[in-house]
């Protein structure tokens, strides 16, 4: 498959979904913290009018995940904006919630991967099978990192 293939099958929307009542997206990325260590410049979350400050209460994750899970949504990512590793505990809960009480066949994770090892260590580790980890990083100690991500 080609990279413009690839693209199309991403931003196309498919015929079954041009309906005044399309079917379940197959895919949905929920944020569970808008909160983040870093203010990279091209990111959207600096451009929030209002920062907010609070995560998601696990409650209502469990409510709506369970409705997209018997709607037919089939994968789960537990970011948006935001980074989830800023609450470790809830991001462990949620991944454990998905996995093996929905057992939705496909969740992930795009993540900085700043405080991965720590936060995890902290609060118990990512034991539950995430498939699919998308570290978007830099060196810790570099320029690119100081100038991009606004570190310091
Ligand atoms: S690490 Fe990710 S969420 Fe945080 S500011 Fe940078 S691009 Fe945005």
């Amino acid at each position: 498959m080609t990279i413009t293939e690839r693209i199309d099958n991403i931003t196309r929307i498919p015929p079954e979904f041009r309906h005044a009542q399309p079917p379940a997206p197959k895919s949905v990325k929920i944020e569970i913290s808008p909160r983040c260590n870093y203010r990279c410049g091209f990111c959207a979350l600096r451009t929030r009018e209002v920062q907010p400050k609070w995560d998601m209460d696990f409650r209502l994750f469990q409510r709506i995940t369970r409705e997209m899970r018997e709607a037919g949504v089939e994968e789960i990512g537990v970011f948006y904006l935001g980074e989830s590793f800023m609450n470790p505990r809830l991001l462990v809960d949620c991944i454990a919630w998905t996995k093996q009480e929905l057992r939705f066949p496909y969740v992930f994770l795009t993540s900085n991967a700043s405080m991965a090892l720590a936060r995890t260590r902290s609060s118990g580790s990512l034991s539950a099978p995430i498939r699919r980890l998308i570290p978007s990083t830099f060196p810790e100690s570099s320029t690119i990192l100081t100038a991009v991500a606004r570190t310091r």
